[in-house]
């Protein structure tokens, strides 16, 4: 039988870090892992950097969640009374991404001991600009609902927890419950209570029940180099109709 993983994936590094801290301690006491996305302006918190610093990156791996994570619509209603399209902080163009990716960098290594090498998209939203901006800011691995064309692998997305009891969580997971990478989506500062309450059971569930194994970021990759249908399932577009002519042809 082929194993099964599980990616845990927590947005907002930077908003609210006392639930931030509550959440990773939940995850560690449970024996999890996660990948922690970390918006690059938070990085003027000195506390909020020494905390980054001092976790265990094997088991808490951080992920560059964009620089401004900017709130454009919020400002614009305010502005115009109404709600106006106005594109978020990756959906702009190259020179725009390619800027915010800078910046980030510069203040990973300016405060930060590590280097991140997966991004994920403030609202998982990203236009094909992106991609280059990604790859020239060494960039390896991105969080999406959808594959790229070309040149950088995906986490696929599975599902956002926004559950409230166990039995909620397992009818929504039950539709991806053969996929062989399953990545949940947090966003600590908005979970209540009773969400943390029923995360160990969700980590319980996922580990005893399915059999699943928890990765960092990191760790997918290095299992996507040996394992061929991991990495189909992260490969871009192009990658696979290189492979699909190249069958035809022989
Ligand atoms: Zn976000």
């Amino acid at each position: 039988m082929n194993k099964k993983y599980i990616i845990f994936k927590d947005d907002d590094v930077g908003k609210d870090f006392d639930k931030l801290k509550k959440w990773v301690d939940i995850i560690l006491k449970n024996d999890a892992k996660a990948a922690i996305g970390l918006i690059g302006r938070y990085m003027k918190n000195q506390d909020l950097n020494n905390y980054l610093n001092d976790l265990d990156k094997s088991k808490i791996e951080i992920f560059c969640h964009g620089y401004s994570h900017s709130h454009l619509p919020f400002l614009l209603i305010k502005k115009f009374g109404r709600n106006r399209f106005y594109p978020t902080e990756f959906d702009r163009n190259f020179n725009s991404h390619d800027l915010s990716l800078k910046k980030y960098r510069k203040a990973e290594s300016k405060y930060l001991d590590g280097k991140a090498m997966t991004f994920g998209s403030q609202g998982n939203i990203w236009n094909d600009s992106v991609i280059e901006a990604l790859v020239k800011n060494d960039f390896k691995m991105m969080f999406s609902w959808r594959k790229t064309e070309q040149d950088l692998l995906t986490i696929p997305l599975s599902d956002n927890f926004k559950q409230n009891s166990l039995d909620e969580f397992i009818n929504i997971y039950e539709k991806n419950k053969d996929n062989p990478i399953y990545t949940l989506q947090f966003h600590h500062a908005n979970l209540s209570e009773k969400q943390f309450n029923l995360l160990p059971a969700v980590i319980d569930y996922l580990k005893n029940k399915e059999n699943r194994v928890f990765i960092t970021p990191s760790e997918l990759l290095k299992i996507s180099k040996q394992d061929k249908y991991i990495f189909n399932l992260m490969a871009p577009e192009n990658a696979l109709k290189k492979k699909k002519k190249k069958k035809k042809k022989n």
